[in-house]
């Protein structure tokens, strides 16, 4: 059985006070169930802090992307290593919006993705497709090619570890939801990629999570379905309340 995980994603929101009165009353709040695993993916400057106050607690810390390579001469970078070494354990590779704004490709998500479990840490891959590729029925093609190639690579153990979100670039901050169905066909078909791939005993242990506008109000019966294991959220992270409800869904 797999469990749930939801993570907040709170891109480049919040002031580390925020960030601290936020892990401070969600941490004592959280379902202490084996169920359900929450994260926070924070934005570098609180990554220390919040690594700290979440010690001994459920709540465990993501970072929003990072570098493939250990060290070096990568101007305002951040590496695997120096994550690792906070005592992040998650990170989120090829967000749609890093692949928007800051040229990330699935060369780079690859690449990241095996520096992540070079250091331990659990990368969590985004996928989706834009409004033009899911009207030009494109869906299932796109996300197959980006599957397939950020897991290029790794080997199964490696690969039963990875977290992939399908998050469709036209319901992320937009208020569409994709329906439960269209999310979990979408779902359903990268766990049969990924039975491709390696095993489909392997693509049974993956943890695939939606994102796209998930709220409180439709995150259960999206976790309903049978390969939604998760959810990837934005903007209804941001508040405690919203955040523990979107937890407690999965516990
Ligand atoms: P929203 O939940 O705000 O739509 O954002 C989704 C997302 O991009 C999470 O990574």
């Amino acid at each position: 059985m797999r469990k749930k995980v939801i993570a907040g994603n709170w891109k480049m929101n919040k002031l580390a006070n925020d960030a601290n009165q936020f892990v401070d009353e969600v941490k004592s709040k959280l379902p202490q169930s084996e169920k359900v695993e929450a994260i926070v993916c924070a934005p570098f400057p609180f990554l220390a802090q919040l690594v700290e106050k979440t010690k001994d607690t459920k709540l465990k810390v993501a970072a929003q992307t990072m570098h493939y390579e250990e060290s070096g001469a990568y101007t305002g970078e951040v590496s695997p290593e120096m994550l690792a070494d906070l005592g992040v354990t998650y990170v989120v590779l090829g967000h749609s919006e890093r692949r928007e704004y800051y040229n990330e490709t699935d060369e780079t998500v690859n690449k990241k993705v095996h520096a992540a479990f070079k250091h331990q840490l659990t990368p969590i891959v985004c996928v989706g497709e834009t409004l033009e590729q899911r009207e030009a029925n494109e869906t299932m093609d796109h996300v197959e090619m980006q599957v397939t190639k950020a897991l290029e690579g790794l080997s199964e153990e490696q690969v039963a570890n990875t977290i992939v979100a399908y998050e469709p670039i036209w319901a992320i901050g937009t208020g569409k939801t994709a329906t439960s169905e269209q999310a979990n066909e979408v779902c359903t078909h990268i766990r049969e990629v990924i039975a491709k791939l390696t095993s489909k005993e392997t693509a049974d242990k993956v943890i695939i999570q939606y994102g796209g506008s998930v709220k409180p109000a439709n995150v259960e019966e999206l976790l309903a379905q049978s390969d939604i294991d998760g959810a990837l959220v934005g903007g209804a992270s941001l508040e405690p309340d919203s955040f523990l409800q979107l937890v407690e869904a999965g516990a």
